[in-house]
């Protein structure tokens, strides 16, 4: 193994440009997870983005907030200016982990890691988050929402950085984190929920009930129609044609449609005023 350390973003992107098998490494709080015990995977070059500080900062404008590509969840838990335009990020980013997490992982690294339980990535997407890469060959811009391909699989190409991700801003009427987990702290979702409501239109984004992070459109139209919803097992439907869920050793996936469906429906009465 090993691991370069450039001293700026061109420099990072001629390294990855020149080893397609090289490997970016933001906080390490993913790729480090199974070192001592899958060693053969580490046996590369790790190309390590920690001094590449243009990456860090984040910018909030009239129009728009843009987290670097190292942007870490403490860097926007401690922004006041965020909590207010963006309150679920500060929601989503004080569940993922511990302090000592916070303070390393970045929103990128939850992005490119692309695990179907991840608490970043959610708020993001119900943001219409827009995923900025670039490499040695240009930039390019995908919306969050059509990142993923599938299971650990993205439209993010060999030698690709994420240097940015943007989030337009907008006025919110609703807005909602939600992780249901076996504890409040350190925990991985069974269930995790994003949903929005802004001048256009509703976002909902499940977590832990596909092979990725998505949007519910069937939900979504639900919403955006008006169609009246009575009880959690009014928006079952909806939920069977948006998800699916797998069993295994967190939870089931009858438990996860349910609980998502209760838990999107004690949401939405809050929001209708019925208590
Ligand atoms: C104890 C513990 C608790 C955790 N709890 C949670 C939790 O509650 N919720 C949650 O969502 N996650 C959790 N995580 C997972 C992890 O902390 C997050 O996913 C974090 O955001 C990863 O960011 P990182 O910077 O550490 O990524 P890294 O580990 O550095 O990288 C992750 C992946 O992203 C790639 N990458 C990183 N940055 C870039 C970039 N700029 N461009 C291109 N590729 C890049 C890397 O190559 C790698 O494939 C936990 C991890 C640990 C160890």
């Amino acid at each position: 193994m090993s691991v370069a350390l450039p001293g700026s973003v061109p420099e990072a992107l001629e390294l990855l440009g020149r080893d397609g098998a090289a490997v970016p490494i933001a906080g390490g709080t993913d790729l480090l997870v199974h070192w001592p015990v899958r060693l053969e995977e580490h046996d590369r070059k790790y190309v390590d983005l920690s001094h590449l500080d243009e990456l860090k900062p984040l910018r909030l404008t009239a129009a728009e907030l843009v987290l670097g590509g190292l942007t870490t969840y403490w860097y926007v838990i401690r922004e006041p200016r965020v909590r207010e335009a963006f309150p679920l990020l500060v929601d989503a980013a004080r569940q993922v982990g511990a302090i000592q997490i916070q303070t390393r992982g970045t929103w990128a690294g939850n992005v490119v890691n692309a695990s179907p339980a991840a608490d970043g990535v959610p708020v993001l997407m119900a943001y219409d988050a827009v995923v900025v890469l670039e490499s040695a060959a240009g930039r390019e811009e995908v919306p969050l929402d059509r990142f993923y391909l599938g299971y650990k699989q993205m439209r993010r190409r060999t030698g690709q950085l994420v240097v940015a991700i943007r989030l337009p801003r907008r006025p919110y009427t609703f807005q909602v984190f939600e992780k249901v987990g076996s504890r409040r702290a350190q925990a991985i979702a069974k269930v995790g929920l994003a949903v929005t409501k802004s001048s256009a239109g509703w976002r909902v984004v499940a977590a832990s009930l596909a092979p990725t992070i998505r949007r519910c459109p069937s939900l979504e139209r639900l919403l955006d129609d008006g169609a009246p919803v009575r009880s959690a097992d009014d928006l079952l439907p909806a939920i069977e044609r948006d998800v699916s869920p797998i069993d295994d050793i967190r939870s089931t996936a009858e438990y996860r449609t349910r609980v998502m469906a209760r838990v999107l429906y004690a949401d939405l009465r809050e929001y209708w005023g019925g208590g």
